[in-house]
């Protein structure tokens, strides 16, 4: 095929103890998903319908380091997270068979502009400018299934230049990763590639130039960046 332009590179994650690279397609994420973090954000947790929203899949920044700062915001957060990395498709993908569409698992830091997402939510505007800008979605290497199963417990937190600052365990997701795979299904057609953000436990907060995070799940791996 003849391009009219340069084509974009291709936005890949690396993967443990593979040879060969795991390709992204689109970026998910579920708003919510733990009850204290919910509560920390105003909402009482309970079990209504999960919801979504996304970032450019060019957001993501593999294995983390050094993110620049963003523009037009002066209240950035952190929210670590278990990805979730799809290697099969498919809409109305039953709860039952929903583990068979997932390729592995990462961790991930939802970068969000705080004061941004807080204009948007009252004007009754779209979260896109305050969750999906550039380098917003730094993941880690990819852990496969085929190496380390389906975790559904495990610690998951994120220090601050050594400070720790958000703890969980996934056990404490409001909606697990089968039933968040089903759901989602149910309105798009999932592809391989697809990645899923399962939401952050609470402690979320903001952080400035030149501070370290250090992002952790038991049993999948570690994500480090640094704000410069
Ligand atoms: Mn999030």
């Amino acid at each position: 095929m003849k391009v009219v332009y340069a084509a974009p590179p291709p936005v890949t994650l690396p993967v443990v103890g593979m040879d060969g690279v795991a390709p992204v397609h689109r970026v998910y994420c579920v708003g919510r998903n733990y009850a204290e973090h919910a509560r920390e954000m105003g909402h009482d947790p309970d079990r209504t319908p999960p919801f979504f929203f996304s970032k450019p899949a060019d957001a993501i920044v593999a294995e983390g380091g050094d993110i620049p700062y963003p523009v037009q915001t002066s209240d950035l957060h952190h929210e670590i997270e278990l990805v979730v990395v799809l290697d099969k498709g498919g809409a109305g993908i039953a709860v039952d068979d929903a583990l068979d569409h997932v390729f592995g698992y990462a961790v991930g830091i939802d970068l969000t502009r705080r004061d941004l997402q807080g204009e948007a939510k009252k004007a009754g505007r779209p979260w896109d400018l305050s969750k999906g800008f550039d380098a917003s979605a730094p993941c880690s290497a990819v852990q496969p299934a085929s190496a380390i199963g389906h975790p559904t417990s495990g610690a998951i937190w994120l220090k601050v230049n050594g400070d720790m600052r958000q703890t969980g365990d996934l056990a404490q997701q409001i909606w697990n990763v089968p039933e968040t795979i089903s759901y989602l299904s149910g309105f798009i057609t999932l592809k391989a590639g697809d990645l899923i953000f399962t939401g952050t436990p609470a402690g979320v907060g903001a952080v400035v130039k030149g501070d370290r995070l250090e992002g952790h799940i038991d049993g999948i791996g570690d994500l480090a960046i640094t704000l410069v």
